[in-house]
């Protein structure tokens, strides 16, 4: 079934520097492909280091400018909230594009990443005018506050899986704690951001507030991660780039760093849950977007009585995925985002049979052009085996066994990564002990992929540090200033 959306045409794109399309100071551009097709949508200006530099400039002289500076914090979150109506108001041209981009079906990209979009800018409007210090009763004749003031021009480098919703992640509390940012969006999918840079212009944003600069990850990313005017970067991606910024960030000028990496989630389902539910949660959680999700549930766990159930009810929903053009309705796959990513995942297909691992569905590439992969369950899984351990980040399902509840907790600790986790239980008691036991930034009990703008996210261990979303990600951007004035006679 055709949906109501069909793929826009897209000119060629110049990025965004103080409020204005500009090309890159070089001239260069780079292609951005449809991973439906593999075909080229457009040109999209190929930003370097000089092309950082003038958007830090214009971020700095945004940041001290009156404009910004006198804005109250109230008017601040007033134009948070209106980039959010006008995200919701330019919806379906928002993931039309998205899906263009990245291959996402539109029934994800208009239903969940966009509307996601325009609440994440929303609730961060609410906070702009709640940012506030405390008054400290200090001993002595003094009188003791401290001010959470913006911390400055903030770098930002965002990945490819959601394109647009991961800006919001990055503007949202950047903004609302008065920050102006420099965004850098994957190069396989910089379309929706740079449309959200003209809304937030729409919307009332000062120029210069938010600088887009598209380009490659060692050229403009790196330039944002070792520059010496950025006073923060945040960064979602893979755990290998995250330690290449956090370095240049340490050999330039120790800018506050916050990063978001990858992930091995166990997701484990004990015999007295709800099976049925469970097992249809599991499908979701690794399948959807392709298995692009660095939360993704890839590590099931299942106890041992029901873990032929489990396997059934997880094999028959796979075979009956609807894998095709993310413009048709009825889709329920995509392509993956990429022929490097596609090639990565088969590679890692590829090993999990080496390694002894069986693979139940799926296993292939999808004979048609684009970047399809069948979605993909392996059984017999051991611990140790590279696809139980590495980030796969696609649609291919490691389902591990385990005994009893100290087992459970073994395995579900037994990975380099700490990002989420998933238990399914009945009994009060595993559900508490295991919250407790995993090491994780989220626990989802009964639940899986349960996000919220209120609710904080990120890792533990080499998933990374700091939180996004919620109160918590507002610390990113702040500073503490203590005042300590003394008391006259
Ligand atoms: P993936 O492997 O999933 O594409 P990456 O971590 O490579 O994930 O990419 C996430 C983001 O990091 C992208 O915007 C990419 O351009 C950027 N990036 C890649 N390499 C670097 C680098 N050396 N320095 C800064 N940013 C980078």
């Amino acid at each position: 079934m055709a949906s109501t959306l069909t793929p826009p045409k897209v000119a060629d794109q110049k990025m965004f520097i103080n409020g204005k399309r500009v090309d890159s100071v070089s001239g260069e551009t780079f292609e951005t492909l449809n991973p439906t097709t593999g075909d080229t949508i457009c040109q999209v200006a190929a930003g370097d280091k000089a092309d950082v530099d003038l958007a830090v400039k214009a971020a700095r002289q945004a940041f001290e400018s009156k404009a910004w500076t006198r804005m109250s914090a109230a008017e601040r979150g007033r134009l948070l909230y209106k980039l959010g109506d006008l995200v919701e108001a330019n919806s379906k041209e928002l993931a039309a594009l998205e899906s263009l981009d990245n291959g996402k079906p539109v029934r994800d990209s208009q239903y969940v990443d966009i509307p996601m979009t325009a609440n994440v800018f929303r609730y961060y409007g609410g906070w702009a005018d709640k940012i506030q210090g405390k008054v400290i009763p200090m001993s002595g004749p003094f009188h003791a506050y401290t001010r959470h003031e913006p911390v400055g021009v903030a770098g930002q480098i965002i990945p490819w899986n959601f394109p647009a919703l991961m800006a919001s992640w990055k503007w949202g509390p950047a903004l609302a704690a008065g920050c102006t940012v420099v965004l850098k969006p994957a190069e396989q999918t910089p379309l929706t951001a740079l449309r959200l840079a003209e809304l937030a212009t729409e919307a009332g944003f000062p120029e210069g507030v938010i600088n887009v600069v598209t380009g490659m990850g060692p050229t403009a990313g790196a330039a944002i991660a070792s520059h010496m005017d950025i006073d923060k970067v945040a960064f979602t991606g893979s755990t290998e780039v995250g330690r290449a910024i956090m370095k240049a960030a340490a050999q330039s000028n120790l800018k506050r760093v916050s990063l978001e990496l990858g992930g091995k989630s166990p997701n484990i389902i004990f015999a007295d849950a709800d099976v049925e539910k469970a097992a249809k949660f599991a499908y979701a959680a690794l399948f959807f977007n392709m298995g692009q999700c660095c939360c993704a549930g890839s590590r099931l766990l299942v106890e041992d009585r029901v873990y032929d159930q489990v396997m059934d009810i997880i094999t028959s929903r796979a075979k009956k995925q609807v894998l095709g053009d993310p413009f048709d309705e009825g889709t329920t796959q995509g392509p993956q985002v990429s022929q490097v990513q596609m090639d990565r995942i088969l590679g890692y297909i590829e090993t999990g049979k080496k390694e002894g691992a069986r693979c139940v569905t799926g296993g292939q590439k999808v004979d048609r052009a684009g970047y399809f992969v069948e979605p993909t369950i392996f059984d017999d899984v051991k611990d140790d085996m590279t696809i139980a351990q590495e980030e796969i980040f696609g649609p291919v399902l490691t389902v591990l066994k385990f005994s009893d509840i100290d087992d459970a907790i073994k395995q579900a600790n037994n990975t380099i990564y700490g990002l989420a986790a998933g238990i399914w239980t009945q009994n009060l008691n595993t559900a508490n002990r295991m919250s407790a036991s995993v090491k994780a930034g989220s626990v989802w009990v009964n639940c899986y992929n349960a996000f919220d703008p209120t609710i904080p996210f990120g890792g533990f261990k080499m998933s990374g540090f700091g939180r996004e979303l919620g109160e918590y990600a507002l610390a990113n951007y702040t500073e503490v200033k203590a005042v300590v004035t003394a008391l006259g006679k």
